[in-house]
């Protein structure tokens, strides 16, 4: 089973997804194996997801959080131009 956050992202700085739009919420998921990696995947388009690790938090922290917009902004993006 996965579990499903979702979590507005407020004033925090999000960069743009590959498909060209910039999200206002990242939604994390379980990686359905190690509790210490985790997925994310945003609200543009929901097909761009990334693995982070979680550091052990619960999917619902704002850690954890914090931890998966800061794997999206650090992922390279082939698609987007800066
Ligand atoms: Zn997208």
């Amino acid at each position: 089973m996965n579990k499903k956050k979702e979590s507005k992202l407020e004033d925090e700085k999000i960069k743009p997804c590959p498909c060209g739009k910039t999200p206002i919420e990242l939604y994390v998921v379980d990686s359905g194996q190690d509790v210490r990696w985790a997925q994310a995947y945003a609200n543009c388009c929901g097909e761009w997801i990334i693995d982070f690790g979680t550091k052990s938090s619960p999917l619902d922290s704002e850690e954890c959080m914090e931890y998966a917009l800061k794997a999206w902004n650090d992922a390279p993006r082939g698609l987007v131009q800066d």
